[in-house]
Protein backbone atom coordinates (compact mmCIF):
# COMPACT_ATOMS: atom_id res chain seq x y z
CA UNK A 1 0.00 0.00 0.00
CA UNK A 2 1.12 3.72 -0.83
CA UNK A 3 1.69 5.61 1.81
CA UNK A 4 -0.70 8.58 2.34
CA UNK A 5 1.38 11.05 3.80
CA UNK A 6 5.03 12.78 2.85
CA UNK A 7 8.04 12.27 5.72
CA UNK A 8 10.64 14.67 4.74
CA UNK A 9 14.13 14.74 6.31
CA UNK A 10 15.06 18.75 7.23
CA UNK A 11 18.95 18.47 6.91
CA UNK A 12 22.16 20.89 6.77
CA UNK A 13 25.14 21.48 8.01
CA UNK A 14 25.40 23.26 12.06
CA UNK A 15 24.45 26.91 12.15
CA UNK A 16 23.33 26.30 8.12
CA UNK A 17 19.46 27.00 9.10
CA UNK A 18 17.49 24.02 9.74
CA UNK A 19 15.69 25.61 12.45
CA UNK A 20 14.89 28.15 10.88
CA UNK A 21 13.61 27.03 7.68
CA UNK A 22 11.61 24.32 9.78
CA UNK A 23 10.18 26.82 11.67
CA UNK A 24 8.58 28.13 8.08
CA UNK A 25 7.57 24.89 7.11
CA UNK A 26 5.85 24.46 10.31
CA UNK A 27 3.87 27.93 10.06
CA UNK A 28 2.93 26.52 6.76
CA UNK A 29 1.22 23.11 8.05
CA UNK A 30 4.13 20.86 8.57
CA UNK A 31 4.19 18.65 11.27
CA UNK A 32 7.69 18.83 13.24
CA UNK A 33 9.76 16.09 14.94
CA UNK A 34 12.61 17.50 15.65
CA UNK A 35 16.04 15.12 16.85
CA UNK A 36 17.54 17.55 18.71
CA UNK A 37 15.26 17.78 20.88
CA UNK A 38 14.46 13.70 21.26
CA UNK A 39 18.37 13.54 21.97
CA UNK A 40 17.58 15.63 24.81
CA UNK A 41 14.98 13.67 26.16
CA UNK A 42 16.19 10.30 25.74
CA UNK A 43 19.16 11.45 28.33
CA UNK A 44 16.84 12.84 30.98
CA UNK A 45 17.22 11.67 34.26
CA UNK A 46 14.95 8.16 34.36
CA UNK A 47 15.37 7.69 31.08
CA UNK A 48 17.36 3.86 30.13
CA UNK A 49 19.87 5.96 28.49
CA UNK A 50 20.79 8.30 31.34
CA UNK A 51 21.86 5.59 33.34
CA UNK A 52 23.96 4.13 30.79
CA UNK A 53 25.70 7.15 29.99
CA UNK A 54 26.61 7.81 33.84
CA UNK A 55 27.98 4.32 33.99
CA UNK A 56 30.03 4.49 31.13
CA UNK A 57 31.40 7.83 31.28
CA UNK A 58 31.20 8.37 34.65
CA UNK A 59 29.30 11.41 37.52
CA UNK A 60 32.00 13.81 35.92
CA UNK A 61 29.22 14.31 32.81
CA UNK A 62 26.50 15.24 35.41
CA UNK A 63 25.62 19.22 35.96
CA UNK A 64 24.66 20.38 39.02
CA UNK A 65 20.96 19.49 39.06
CA UNK A 66 22.47 15.57 38.28
CA UNK A 67 21.20 16.07 34.54
CA UNK A 68 23.59 15.57 31.77
CA UNK A 69 25.73 18.27 30.96
CA UNK A 70 25.18 17.99 26.94
CA UNK A 71 28.33 20.05 26.31
CA UNK A 72 30.78 18.13 28.91
CA UNK A 73 29.75 15.23 26.78
CA UNK A 74 30.37 16.31 23.73
CA UNK A 75 33.64 17.68 24.35
CA UNK A 76 34.43 14.23 26.17
CA UNK A 77 33.48 12.24 22.72
CA UNK A 78 34.24 14.92 20.23
CA UNK A 79 37.84 13.73 19.68
CA UNK A 80 37.66 9.90 19.93
CA UNK A 81 35.66 7.80 17.37
CA UNK A 82 35.33 4.87 19.63
CA UNK A 83 33.52 7.09 22.44
CA UNK A 84 31.39 8.74 20.06
CA UNK A 85 30.55 5.15 19.08
CA UNK A 86 29.69 4.29 22.22
CA UNK A 87 27.72 7.35 23.43
CA UNK A 88 25.67 6.65 19.53
CA UNK A 89 24.86 3.19 20.73
CA UNK A 90 23.61 4.15 23.80
CA UNK A 91 20.91 7.27 22.16
CA UNK A 92 20.28 6.15 18.49
CA UNK A 93 17.90 3.45 19.25
CA UNK A 94 16.32 5.58 21.56
CA UNK A 95 16.02 7.93 19.42
CA UNK A 96 14.87 5.88 16.60
CA UNK A 97 12.01 4.14 19.19
CA UNK A 98 10.98 7.87 19.97
CA UNK A 99 10.95 9.16 16.69
CA UNK A 100 8.85 6.03 15.37
CA UNK A 101 6.41 6.65 18.26
CA UNK A 102 5.58 10.17 17.49
CA UNK A 103 5.81 9.67 13.73
CA UNK A 104 2.74 7.90 14.38
CA UNK A 105 0.87 9.77 16.84
CA UNK A 106 1.19 12.39 14.44
CA UNK A 107 -0.25 10.28 11.78
CA UNK A 108 -3.08 8.90 13.71
CA UNK A 109 -3.97 12.19 14.53
CA UNK A 110 -3.28 14.04 11.37
CA UNK A 111 -3.68 11.89 8.84
CA UNK A 112 -2.62 12.90 5.42
CA UNK A 113 0.09 15.29 6.16
CA UNK A 114 3.64 16.38 5.38
CA UNK A 115 5.94 15.31 8.00
CA UNK A 116 9.37 16.88 8.63
CA UNK A 117 12.12 15.47 10.57
CA UNK A 118 14.88 18.03 11.30
CA UNK A 119 18.13 15.59 11.45
CA UNK A 120 21.81 17.37 11.53
CA UNK A 121 23.59 14.29 10.68
CA UNK A 122 20.71 12.79 8.13
CA UNK A 123 23.41 11.89 5.61
CA UNK A 124 25.97 11.10 7.79
CA UNK A 125 24.21 8.57 9.90
CA UNK A 126 22.86 6.59 6.62
CA UNK A 127 19.22 7.40 7.35
CA UNK A 128 18.24 8.58 3.54
CA UNK A 129 16.14 5.65 2.65
CA UNK A 130 13.71 6.20 5.63
CA UNK A 131 12.59 10.05 4.13
CA UNK A 132 10.26 10.38 0.98
CA UNK A 133 12.04 13.54 0.55
CA UNK A 134 15.15 15.25 1.54
CA UNK A 135 15.60 18.86 1.85
CA UNK A 136 19.25 20.56 2.21
CA UNK A 137 19.51 23.87 4.20
CA UNK A 138 22.59 25.05 2.24
CA UNK A 139 24.48 28.28 3.19
CA UNK A 140 28.83 28.80 1.74
CA UNK A 141 30.91 27.70 4.30
CA UNK A 142 32.15 30.97 5.19
CA UNK A 143 28.60 32.67 5.94
CA UNK A 144 28.16 29.14 7.92
CA UNK A 145 31.00 29.85 9.85
CA UNK A 146 30.30 33.30 10.84
CA UNK A 147 26.50 32.51 11.81
CA UNK A 148 27.66 29.76 13.95
CA UNK A 149 30.72 31.96 15.59
CA UNK A 150 27.80 34.51 15.97
CA UNK A 151 25.04 31.94 17.79
CA UNK A 152 27.45 29.91 19.63
CA UNK A 153 30.01 32.43 20.86
CA UNK A 154 32.99 30.17 19.86
CA UNK A 155 36.51 30.58 18.99
CA UNK A 156 37.77 30.60 15.26
CA UNK A 157 39.43 27.42 16.04
CA UNK A 158 36.17 25.85 17.60
CA UNK A 159 34.09 26.88 14.73
CA UNK A 160 36.98 25.67 12.39
CA UNK A 161 36.69 22.02 13.89
CA UNK A 162 32.88 21.93 14.15
CA UNK A 163 32.89 22.39 10.50
CA UNK A 164 35.55 20.17 9.74
CA UNK A 165 33.80 17.13 11.61
CA UNK A 166 30.83 17.74 9.33
CA UNK A 167 30.37 16.35 5.70
CA UNK A 168 31.00 19.86 3.63
CA UNK A 169 27.25 20.99 2.78
CA UNK A 170 28.08 20.99 -1.30
CA UNK A 171 28.50 17.28 -0.63
CA UNK A 172 25.29 17.03 1.29
CA UNK A 173 23.12 18.72 -2.11
CA UNK A 174 24.34 15.81 -4.00
CA UNK A 175 21.85 14.01 -1.52
CA UNK A 176 19.19 16.23 -1.87
CA UNK A 177 15.80 16.17 -3.96
CA UNK A 178 15.89 19.92 -2.93
CA UNK A 179 18.03 22.73 -1.69
CA UNK A 180 17.01 25.71 -0.17
CA UNK A 181 19.99 28.47 -0.42
CA UNK A 182 19.96 30.67 3.10
CA UNK A 183 23.03 32.89 2.68
CA UNK A 184 20.24 36.38 1.71
CA UNK A 185 17.65 37.76 3.38
CA UNK A 186 15.34 35.58 5.45
CA UNK A 187 13.11 36.57 3.31
CA UNK A 188 14.20 35.26 0.26
CA UNK A 189 14.52 32.13 2.08
CA UNK A 190 10.64 32.28 3.19
CA UNK A 191 9.93 32.87 -0.45
CA UNK A 192 11.63 29.49 -1.37
CA UNK A 193 10.09 27.46 1.46
CA UNK A 194 7.13 28.62 -0.20
CA UNK A 195 7.35 27.42 -3.58
CA UNK A 196 8.70 24.28 -1.59
CA UNK A 197 5.59 23.72 0.40
CA UNK A 198 3.30 24.40 -2.90
CA UNK A 199 5.51 21.54 -4.75
CA UNK A 200 4.65 19.08 -1.57
CA UNK A 201 1.13 20.18 -1.28
CA UNK A 202 0.61 19.25 -4.78
CA UNK A 203 2.76 15.94 -4.39
CA UNK A 204 0.72 15.30 -0.82
CA UNK A 205 -2.77 15.47 -3.12
CA UNK A 206 -1.39 13.15 -5.46
CA UNK A 207 -1.33 10.33 -2.86
CA UNK A 208 -4.11 8.13 -2.12
CA UNK A 209 -6.09 8.05 1.36
P1 LIG B 1 20.79 25.33 12.39
O1 LIG B 1 19.46 24.97 12.98
O2 LIG B 1 21.03 24.74 11.05
O3 LIG B 1 21.96 25.09 13.31
P2 LIG B 1 19.80 28.06 12.68
O4 LIG B 1 18.47 28.01 12.01
O5 LIG B 1 19.83 28.06 14.18
O6 LIG B 1 20.78 26.91 12.13
O7 LIG B 1 20.56 29.34 12.10
C1 LIG B 1 21.88 29.65 12.56
C2 LIG B 1 21.94 31.13 12.97
O8 LIG B 1 21.85 31.93 11.80
C3 LIG B 1 20.82 31.55 13.89
O9 LIG B 1 21.33 32.48 14.81
C4 LIG B 1 19.82 32.20 12.95
O10 LIG B 1 19.04 33.18 13.59
C5 LIG B 1 20.73 32.82 11.89
N1 LIG B 1 20.12 32.84 10.54
C6 LIG B 1 19.47 31.83 9.93
N2 LIG B 1 19.09 32.18 8.69
C7 LIG B 1 19.53 33.46 8.49
C8 LIG B 1 19.46 34.40 7.40
N3 LIG B 1 18.88 34.08 6.24
N4 LIG B 1 20.01 35.61 7.57
C9 LIG B 1 20.63 35.94 8.73
N5 LIG B 1 20.73 35.11 9.80
C10 LIG B 1 20.19 33.87 9.70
Amino acid sequence: MQDNYILLGVTGGIGSGKSTVAKMLADLGAQTIDFDILAREVVKPGREAYKEIVDRFGEGVLDSNKEIDRKTLGEEVFNSTEKRRVLENITHPRINREFYQQLESIRSEHGKCVVQAVIPLLIESGMRELFHRILVVYVPRDVQKQRLLKRDDLSEEQAEARLRSQMPLEEKCEYAHYVITNQDSLDYTGKQVKDFWRQLLLDLEGLGG
